[in-house]
């Protein structure tokens, strides 16, 4: 019997995550098949029945169902209470269980960038990808500071996820933003600034001149795939990391949760590359 995977959301639009899971099944041989499934909010309890019936064996969770989902789960795991966030749900002898693979995703991306750990590091953003990031980077040991449009935000993301870390907090206009952005080691943007279709499409949420060569960017924004802000760690000698790979890491855990299996990484890598190029 072929195993059905889909990944949902509303609308959905288009997705390469079916062109680089459907790879990793291939390559291992496995027999199933990964597909998009439009789920409009009111779908979300058949799409959980499906998985309880056995007619889905797994699902990606995208915007805007990813608190949602929440609702129709038995577990989540402990990565998805903290972040408040579930994008993999798996079928387990206890019921269905949510989890949040962003994580591990920025923790591997870097980990293949080859970024050390423990480094200053400044977090740009406080939304949900945020949440995702700001756990990764304390799980490296990073010592982080958080700048955001809406600082409140910021300060009531870091109280709520890491207390006894003490990050410190600023806005993304505050006059001190070119220092502290200079002083990290490690740069990570999670805001929408620079986005296709976003908020603020061509911009950087860091202004010119406060990055330099012994800098790592990494931009979780993929499309398009060389941001702004990548544009200017290039020019300043600072390595750039893409979002992209982020994309297709974040399902490669997923695939590791659902099938027991490693995942195929540099094919997944690959097919989502191609795809995006498509
Ligand atoms: P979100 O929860 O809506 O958060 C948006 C963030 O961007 C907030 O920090 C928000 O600040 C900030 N922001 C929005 N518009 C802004 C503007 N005009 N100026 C300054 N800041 C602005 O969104 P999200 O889910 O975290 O996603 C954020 C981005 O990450 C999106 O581009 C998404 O595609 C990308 N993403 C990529 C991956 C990947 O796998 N590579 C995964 C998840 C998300 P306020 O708090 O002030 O509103």
């Amino acid at each position: 019997m072929t195993d059905r995977y889909a990944v949902i959301g509303y609308p959905l639009g288009h997705t390469i995550s079916p062109a680089f899971q459907q790879a990793a099944f291939d390559a291992l041989g496995i027999n199933a098949q990964y597909e998009s499934l439009e789920t409009a909010p009111a779908d979300l309890p058949e799409r959980a029945r499906e998985l309880r019936a056995g007619k889905l064996a797994g699902i990606n969770v995208t915007v805007p169902h990813k608190l949602a989902i929440v609702d129709e789960l038995d577990h989540v795991s402990e990565i998805a209470h903290l972040t408040g966030a579930v994008n993999t749900v798996s079928v387990t002898p206890d019921g269905l269980l949510g989890d949040n693979t962003d994580v591990g995703a920025i923790e591997t991306v870097l980990e293949r960038a080859g970024v050390p750990a423990g480094i200053p590091a400044l977090l740009l953003g406080a939304g949900g990808a945020a949440r995702a990031a700001l756990v990764a980077l304390l799980n490296r040991g990073d010592r982080v500071t958080v700048a955001n449009r809406t600082h409140e935000n910021a300060a009531t993301m870091t109280a709520h996820i890491a207390p006894e870390a003490g990050c410190p907090t600023l806005a993304l206009d505050d006059p001190d933003l070119p220092i502290r952005a200079g002083n990290a080691r490690l740069i990570v943007n999670t805001t929408s600034i620079g986005m296709q279709g976003g908020p603020a499409p061509g911009q950087s949420p860091l202004p010119d001149g406060c990055l330099h060569p012994e800098q790592t960017v990494f931009d979780i924004v993929y499309r398009p795939s060389a941001t702004a802000l990548l544009e200017q760690a290039a020019a300043a000698g600072a390595t750039a990391i893409k979002g992209l790979d982020m994309l297709i890491l974040q399902g490669a855990h997923s695939f590791r949760i659902w099938t027991g299996r490693e995942p195929p990484v540099d094919i997944m890598l690959a097919a989502g590359r191609r795809a995006m190029e498509g």
